[in-house]
């Protein structure tokens, strides 16, 4: 078993801050990523833990990254509200967004945050899961590098995609679900040849189109998006809604900024909120869901997406998250190394 060192949500997130600061982001943006980074950990979603710092310090080999953004938010009488990223790293870009987008949502029923310029390293269900928290139902799209090939073609058209969903809950945090339009995130490929495991059947074809379970063929060749054509689609329609409909980079042209190739998505984020208020009146939404949940779990073998999570979340924040120590170390010699 590989060895690890148990450690607390506050030393995870003081030690994830420390080590971007010391490779120059500003208090801001190392705050808001280490932040993101911990509540990866604490829900035991280790593909967007501490294991991405590294990638947050390799971005900025781009000459597009700036660890010292400061976002701007745009607003006006449109229901639309529009983030600048400035190069800067989503997470901060959506501190500055929300509260706008939430008041938008109050006023109009429905309304948009478009997040532009922006690196996006992180998983979507934080925003998600924070918005539906304070009432709202909510989307997120967001585009990312050209891993995925469309369906029947071989080469890295489409990113793996994201979108996410929450809605709110009566007496319970959100039901969300976040997901990949690949068949896995890339994250868990590079995790798999971390691990020099194998991959499942169906996620990948090696640069010559073939079918491959070999994480380092898979990354060189193609993702594959889940459920063939469908999968595809969905990849498609998130390429339109975070690229061309507010005017940010396809996946295709977000490869070109990687300039070191170091996996560093760079493009737009778009986020649609409902707030239910307008559309029924009353919190009989809350009810009718908790109808269709009960019923979904009454299914022996059944759970809501988003579920894993929260337990996760109940036991780390109780006992601490074990970490790698080889993970632990891969920071230490980031934080010390100056290249
Ligand atoms: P998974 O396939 O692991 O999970 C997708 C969703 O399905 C989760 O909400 C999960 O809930 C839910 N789920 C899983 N099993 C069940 C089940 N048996 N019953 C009900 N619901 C279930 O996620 P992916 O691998 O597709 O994506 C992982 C992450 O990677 C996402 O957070 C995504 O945002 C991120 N990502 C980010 C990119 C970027 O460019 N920024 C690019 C691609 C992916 P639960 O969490 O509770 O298990």
């Amino acid at each position: 078993m590989a060895s690890v060192k148990r450690l607390s949500l506050e030393v995870i997130e003081a030690l994830a801050t420390e080590v971007l600061m010391g490779r120059g982001f500003s208090t801001d943006q190392a705050g808001a990523i280490a932040e993101t980074v911990t509540a990866a950990e604490r829900d035991g979603c280790l593909s967007h833990g501490l294991f991405r710092i590294p990638f947050y310090v390799a971005a900025l080999k781009n000459p597009s990254a700036n660890p010292v953004a400061e976002p701007t938010l745009r607003v006006s009488e449109s229901s639309v509200v529009h983030v600048d990223a400035r190069g800067g790293f989503c997470p901060l870009a959506l501190r500055v967004g929300e509260p706008a987008l939430q008041e938008k949502a109050g006023r109009h029923g429905i309304a948009a945050l478009a997040i532009h310029e922006t690196y996006n390293i992180a998983a979507l269900w934080p925003e998600v899961e924070r918005l539906a928290e304070a009432g709202l139902v909510v989307f997120a799209f967001t585009a990312s590098n050209a891993y995925v090939a469309p369906a029947g073609g071989t080469k890295p058209i489409y990113g793996t995609n994201p979108m996410a969903f929450g809605f709110p809950r009566k007496d319970a945090p959100p039901l969300v679900f976040d997901q990949a339009s690949s068949a896995s995130a890339r994250g868990e490929i590079q995790l798999h040849l971390r691990e020099g495991k194998p991959l499942p059947e169906g996620w990948a074809i090696d640069k010559h189109g073939q079918p491959t379970t070999d994480p380092a063929a898979a990354l060189e060749g193609a993702q594959l998006a889940f459920g063939g054509h469908k999968g595809a689609s969905l990849a498609l329609m998130v390429e339109l809604l975070a690229g061309a409909l507010i005017g940010d980079m396809f996946s295709i042209e977000s490869k070109t900024q990687d300039t070191h190739n170091v996996g560093a998505p760079f493009g737009g984020e778009l986020i649609l909120a409902i707030d239910p208020s307008h559309c029924n009146g009353s919190a009989d939404h809350l009810s009718r869901a908790e109808f269709l949940f009960d019923e979904v779990l009454s299914q022996p073998g059944t759970r809501l997406p988003s579920q894993r999570r929260y337990t996760a979340r109940q036991r780390h924040i109780a006992e601490g998250v074990d970490v790698s120590t080889a993970m632990l170390d891969q920071l230490e010699q980031l934080k010390n190394s100056k290249t």
